[in-house]
């Protein structure tokens, strides 16, 4: 029976659970052992109780779960060769030889590595004694399949990741909330959102909920600049008889000589146009709840498609990173993905914006 191992890495986020259980059902639908990885990579170098079967009541009700119940860490050990030896040995120990990773750009990235050394970590516990010459025959391929978990929605290659949307809901949930005393007192308040590398929930947040006045890390203002042209659109605003104001900043936002635009920095120039202004970070609760079901969906169909693509998966395939392209699930390779995403952080480094833009493939923000 092929065995499959499946794992939840990096930040957490709402349908990662989702995903875990379609993965295991369509695994067991197709005839497969499912293994859940606890505790993202540290289950895999760990192994032992960290890496064990999961059976189809198991996931039972995960469907609309905030989080990821089999746990998610950032593992240190797996970014060094010897934590990358001991989870090759503990799959192989196990009979497993795919991986499905649900995580950020990070995770993908050393899941790719881990494929890419895969041969070489076999020797060498081949060479230590610890695997013999059949294993090292019968395991000597491993699949990867990536599902992008993250609520930032800043991967490459994918319209959506799993999560964003359930982000965004929470997001809105919140603004609206404030919105109702911000009106009644006539306040202004600053909202911070996550996202340090992507401003798309603060984007789509300030479309949603109809904020004054956005700042995004993809779209910064020219240094200083920003103060006035803010306090320009506000008092429009305001003087148009909108009794309160909002302005949404990523956790990430700059000016176009990448110093940061906190949220303090936005409020004071909020009081010095006269206005009783509040900051509201929104923090943990973006990551809560349950999931949207959007979220639902996307997780469940790419957790069954991840399955289908390990079994129809040859040596010579590049890894897959499952995505959502115009409302189709689409197989995309993973390293190009990883490389466009990394590639945004960089263009941003470089000033190079409008790079920065073409490459999030998201028409939205042109
Ligand atoms: P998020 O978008 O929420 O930050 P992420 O997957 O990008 O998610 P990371 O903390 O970057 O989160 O990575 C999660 C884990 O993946 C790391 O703790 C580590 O175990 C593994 N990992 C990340 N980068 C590498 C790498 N270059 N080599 C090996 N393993 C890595």
């Amino acid at each position: 029976k092929k065995k499959i191992a499946v794992m939840t890495s990096g930040g957490d986020s709402q349908g990662m659970c989702a995903a875990v259980r379609a993965v295991v059902r369509a695994g067991i639908f197709y005839e497969c052992d499912v293994f859940a990885c606890f505790e993202g990579y540290s289950g895999l170098v760990k192994g032992g109780n960290l890496l064990r079967k999961l059976g189809w009541e198991d996931v039972r009700g995960w469907t609309s779960l905030g989080g990821t119940l089999i746990g998610t860490a950032r593992c240190m050990e797996f970014k060094e060769r010897s934590g990358r030896l001991s989870a090759a040995y503990n799959m192989v120990t196990n009979g497993i030889d795919a991986l499905i990773v649900c995580g950020g750009d990070g995770s993908l990235t050393g899941a790719d590595l881990f494929r890419s050394e895969w041969p070489s970590l076999l020797e060498e516990l081949y060479e230590q004694q610890k695997l013999a010459k059949f294993q090292i025959e019968k395991y000597k391929t491993l699949k990867i399949v990536g599902l992008v978990g993250s609520i930032d929605n800043d991967m490459a290659c994918t319209d959506a990741t799993i999560g964003a949307y359930s982000s965004l809901e929470r997001i809105c949930e919140m603004v609206d909330y404030i919105d109702a005393t911000a009106e009644s007192h006539s306040r202004a308040f600053v909202v911070e959102v996550m996202g340090r590398h992507c401003g798309w929930l603060g984007l789509m947040a300030g479309i949603a909920t109809g904020a004054d006045a956005i700042f995004i890390p993809e779209r910064p203002p020219e240094v200083g600049k920003w103060k006035d042209d803010l306090k320009t659109v506000c008092k429009r605003h305001r003087e148009k008889g909108r009794r309160k104001t909002v302005v949404i900043v990523s956790e990430g936002a700059i000016d176009r000589e990448l110093n940061a635009i906190t949220s303090d920095a936005v409020k004071d120039v909020l009081v010095e146009m006269g206005l009783d202004t509040r900051t509201t970070i929104l923090g943990h609760v973006q990551r809560g709840g349950t999931a949207v079901a959007f979220d639902r969906m996307l997780a469940t169909l790419q957790g069954v498609d991840a399955v289908k693509a390990v079994l129809e998966m040859t040596p010579d395939t590049p890894s897959p990173m499952i995505g959502i392209l115009e409302s189709k699930i689409v197989r995309q390779p993973l390293v190009r993905a990883v490389e466009l995403t990394k590639s945004v952080a960089t263009a941003i480094a470089n000033k190079d914006f409008d790079k920065a833009i073409s490459l999030r493939d998201s028409t939205f923000l042109e």
